[in-house]
């Protein structure tokens, strides 16, 4: 990399109830990947990325995935300790994930102890129009109630969960500038 220009490190984790697509996720934007039929105990637990936030500034998201304990609603504190950014992710075609994000909304507040965490609302599996119970009107003003941002789209295309990640991921990098964290979390290069 050049010299003077900077790399941001952030910590994101994935959040939902089982089976909405957070591995899935994680897996297209780390890897670039979709698989129909993968394995539901995906080895790792987290990776990362690094993407070009512009103005010479580089972002490595570290990406957290839950990988089967999110059906205890009770992940561990230091699963969410400093995290920078969440992604609250429910699957459209089921009713029961989108009325479950108070629940995760609430544990991710109280334990990331973060009062400046980036939150952002993901429908997940828009591919699936045909069976969709959650409008995006709906799922909308959820996200403006709890001031997310907000976006659906199907974990199989890998432009539109790449968007997503760096929409927030420019969020994050804004808040940090406002507030500055220790030293070690923001490294020259
Ligand atoms: P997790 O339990 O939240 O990690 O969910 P997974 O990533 O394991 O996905 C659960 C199932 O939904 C898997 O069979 C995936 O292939 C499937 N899936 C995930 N995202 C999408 C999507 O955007 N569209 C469709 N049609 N299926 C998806
Ligand atoms: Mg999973």
């Amino acid at each position: 990399m050049k010299g003077g220009a900077e790399q941001m490190l952030f910590k994101y984790i994935l959040i939902g109830d089982t089976e909405v697509g957070k591995s899935s996720i994680m897996l297209q934007f780390t890897e670039q990947n979709f698989l129909t039929n993968h394995d539901m105990t995906i080895g790792v637990e987290f990776d990362s990325r690094s993407i070009d936030l512009g103005g010479g500034v580089t972002a490595k998201l570290e990406i957290w995935d839950t990988a089967g304990q999110e059906s205890y609603l009770s992940i561990t504190r230091s699963y969410y300790r400093g995290t920078d950014g969440c992604f609250l992710v429910y699957d459209i075609t089921r009713r029961e994930s989108f009325e479950h994000l108070p629940r995760w909304l609430n544990e991710a507040k109280q334990n990331s102890a973060n009062p400046n965490l980036v939150l952002m609302l993901i429908g997940n599996k828009a591919d699936l129009e045909g069976q969709r119970q959650v409008s995006k009107a709906e799922a909308q003003a959820f996200a403006d109630s709890n001031n997310m941002l907000y976006a659906e789209f199907s974990a199989k295309n890998a432009g539109d969960v790449e968007q997503a990640f760096r929409e927030s991921a420019r969020r994050v990098s804004d808040v940090v500038r406002k507030n500055p964290r220790k030293p070690s979390s923001s490294v020259k290069l």
